[in-house]
């Protein structure tokens, strides 16, 4: 078990029934950290997620709730209240993609898309600035009144073809992320974002199932391997914690250097 930075803490995690939500979930409760691990429909692997960190000391929840309805944003904060008696970090993650080419991205694909991964997160962290404000600081148990991380992505700042829906998402978190930061920060509310760059996960299958496409991705990858779970979690559970309590409005990327324009090692 990894040394313990969120002890007293309440997080919860959206979209964590999967991928890097449940990376983060597993690795905020064996921290110390009380989570709420959200799950939109597979209720089976957010229990599972729950039994296996209960097996091993620790404290969580699953709570079903579709972020991208105020109502499910609000569930999620009132089954914290509930269960652990308030909220100090929310880590806004739930994200989905549906990819076209740009004539053929459908209105339904773009709202679908800008709900969840946009409009979602918007609802889910003005629900928690809400909460943090409810709650008042409590200097013992935090510098800060509360923690918000967005997961964004690369694409927050690298354009991708054939996806227009997702970059525009992403990059729409990076100004909210940053426009909450400096609106809130002389609250000691801490708002930041983790972009990661390419996680092996089910989001992103098609990318690294087979050899061919592994191998495109990789050529993307300075640091010669393709992500996991474990690392987002490692920097969130940072970012979450008091260590980085002077870390405001920053985006945190953690991509094996994939800003870093690889295409220009050769010449350029
Ligand atoms: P994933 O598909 O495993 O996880 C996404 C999760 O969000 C799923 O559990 C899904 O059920 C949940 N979700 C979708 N719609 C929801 C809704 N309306 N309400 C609640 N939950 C909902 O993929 P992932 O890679 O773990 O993605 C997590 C986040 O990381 C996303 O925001 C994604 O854009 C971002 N991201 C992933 C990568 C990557 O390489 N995997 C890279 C950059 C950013």
């Amino acid at each position: 078990m990894q040394q313990s930075r969120l002890e007293n803490s309440r997080a919860i995690v959206t979209g964590a029934s999967s991928g890097i939500g449940e990376g983060i979930a597993r690795a905020y409760a064996a921290a110390g950290a009380s989570v709420i691990v959200n799950f939109r429909s597979d209720e089976e692997a957010a229990e599972r997620i729950v039994k296996d960190i209960r097996e091993d000391g620790g404290v969580a929840e699953a709570v079903q709730a579709d972020v991208s309805t105020p109502d499910g944003c609000a569930r999620l904060f009132e089954a914290a209240d509930e269960k652990f008696g308030g909220i100090d970090i929310l880590v806004s993650n739930a994200g989905i993609q549906r990819d076209a080419a740009f004539t053929d991205l459908s209105l339904e694909d773009w709202r679908k898309v800008l709900d969840v991964n946009l409009t979602g997160q918007f609802l889910c962290a003005q629900e928690a600035v809400r909460r943090f404000r409810g709650q008042g600081l409590d200097p013992d148990r935090s510098p800060a009144l509360g923690k918000i991380i967005f997961t964004s992505s690369v694409h927050q700042a690298i354009p991708w073809a054939g996806h227009a829906n997702y970059a525009t998402a992403k990059g729409g978190i990076k100004l909210l992320m940053e426009t909450m930061a400096q609106e809130l920060a002389s609250e000691k509310i801490r708002v930041n974002a983790i972009a990661p760059g390419a996680i092996k996960t089910a989001i992103n299958r098609d990318a690294w199932e087979d050899e061919q496409a592994r191998n495109e991705l990789l050529k993307l990858i300075p640091y010669g391997r393709i992500g996991n779970t474990e690392d987002v979690a490692e920097a969130a559970i940072w970012l979450a914690s008091d260590a980085s309590d002077y870390v405001v409005g920053t985006t945190l990327f953690v991509d094996g250097g994939m800003m870093l324009y690889p295409a220009f090692r050769e010449g350029g």
